[in-house]
């Protein structure tokens, strides 16, 4: 990355409002630079380039950025938005602060962790205080709720937990809702979620994340139900795929015959993710 303009005023008062922002980026690039803030969450940085001037639309998290954030935008502006070190710099801070602000305040999702067999805010409770007594400080665990109901296409797959680092939120496939889904199980997939949570980080200086790492299986593996929970896995995953793709909950009295992949399928591995 070249060095920055000396002008470029680095020792603004945080939080950046719009003038300081076209202060520090006209000077540092020598041109008439116009930035309004605005609500947009998804796309935190939007830029336009006019004959008389460059229109920078910022997302409200950057009024918080750092010296080093308020050169790296500008040396990407220069760069006309190439992807380079400037690039990664600004995506690794953006990164990290979109995590921590849904940390901090969850937006308020519809999110229904009520089934008619399993009760998922039950189930984070149980593991709050046994599994994550030391994890979360003062943040408040994810909100939960059931996955949206719907056929599943995939034979050979099927995700039975997620957890959103963007939205602070943790989903649990409906197939589960359940009486064939001992609970011990939809616990285990909770658990997995929450861990998740617990332990997620922004992706490193290039841009790779581990999502299972060795801390992730370390503890994973000394959950109380990990090896019940992984025969479970194993024994029904062709029921939980049918189950799925049928869209319904488990059921594995009738499953179980129909839930053998057909012949020209028995080498595909069958996964369930989470
Ligand atoms: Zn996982």
């Amino acid at each position: 990355m070249t060095k920055l303009d000396e002008s470029s005023p680095q020792r603004l008062p945080r939080p950046l409002d719009e003038q300081a922002w076209e202060a520090s980026l006209s000077a540092a690039l020598g041109a008439r630079v116009e930035v309004r803030y605005g609500r947009a969450t998804r796309e935190v940085i939007q830029l336009r380039r006019e004959p008389q001037r460059i229109v920078v639309r910022l997302s409200g998290l950057m009024a918080s950025a750092p010296p080093e954030i308020e050169s790296a935008l500008a040396e990407w502006i220069r760069g006309r938005g190439r992807r380079g070190a400037a690039q990664r710099e600004l995506d690794r801070w953006i990164d990290a602060r979109l995590r921590e602000s849904a940390r901090v305040s969850p937006t308020k999702l519809a999110l229904e962790p009520e089934g008619e067999h399993h009760d998922l805010g039950e189930l984070r409770e149980h593991l709050r205080a046994r599994e994550f007594a030391s994890d979360f400080g003062a943040a408040a665990l994810p909100p939960i709720g059931w996955g949206r109901a719907g056929r599943s296409r995939s034979r050979r797959s099927l995700r039975l937990g997620s957890f959103d680092p963007f939205s602070y939120s943790v989903r649990v496939h409906p197939v589960l809702d359940s009486a064939d889904a001992p609970r011990f199980f939809v616990r285990y997939i909770v658990f997995h979620e929450l861990l998740h949570a617990a332990l997620d980080q922004p992706p490193d200086e290039n841009g790779r994340r581990r999502v299972h790492g060795p801390a992730f299986r370390a503890r994973e593996r000394q959950y109380v139900d990990y090896e019940r929970a992984l025969a479970w896995e194993k024994e029904h995953i062709h029921a939980l795929i049918a189950s799925a793709r049928a869209g319904r909950g488990l059921r594995l009295a009738q499953a179980r015959p129909a839930a053998r992949p057909p012949k020209d399928e028995r080498g595909w591995l069958q996964r369930l993710l989470f």
